[in-house]
């Protein structure tokens, strides 16, 4: 049986992890609207990723026999104007899932639940991952995004990423 409290806040983070594929779609609905179909192709790849991160918390708790509660997912919350807006975003939503996913590994190792710090070690590389994408795509933002050749080029390099399935398997 795994902690009341470490099961409260996996939970949670299912909602949390398919509020980011929402944030996420929002955000591609955003360049896609602005004719940067490379960055919309790589923020729907991305919210795909955040309902794969919810479906592992999701069939991690059903695999030790946790119920699930699935809450109502909030709506996007960022305001955006400027082609930057939706990245410095994005990096700042996941530096608060890291957050997240820290407190819940915190609870976990609190009562020596070792299989959900175990479980939770392949998420918490991946937020590293997360906020490394997230920085490269403002800096190359801001290095090459204020030349209409360079955003061009930018979107197209962005067109070329591929949905890949989570390395982790339950
Ligand atoms: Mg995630």
């Amino acid at each position: 049986m795994l902690d009341a409290k470490v099961v409260a806040l996996l939970n949670d983070q299912v909602n949390k992890e398919f509020f980011s594929a929402y944030l996420y779609l929002d955000f591609s609905n955003f360049y896609e609207a602005k004719g940067l179909a490379g960055f919309a192709n790589w923020y729907k790849i991305q919210a795909q990723e955040e309902r794969d991160h919810a479906m592992l918390f999701y069939q991690y708790l059903h695999n030790n026999n946790c119920s699930v509660t699935l809450e109502a997912i909030a709506k996007p919350n960022v305001e955006m104007k400027e082609l930057m807006d939706p990245l410095k975003a994005a990096l700042a939503h996941e530096e608060y899932v890291t957050d997240l996913i820290h407190k819940i590994y915190a609870a976990a190792q609190e009562v020596q639940d070792f299989r959900t710090t175990q479980f939770l070690d392949w998420f918490v590389k991946e937020q590293g991952e997360e906020e490394t994408n997230a920085n490269n795509l403002i800096t190359k933002m801001e290095l090459f995004g204020s030349d209409p050749k360079g955003l061009y080029m930018l979107d197209n390099e962005l067109a070329a990423r591929v949905y890949a399935a989570p390395s982790l398997v339950l």
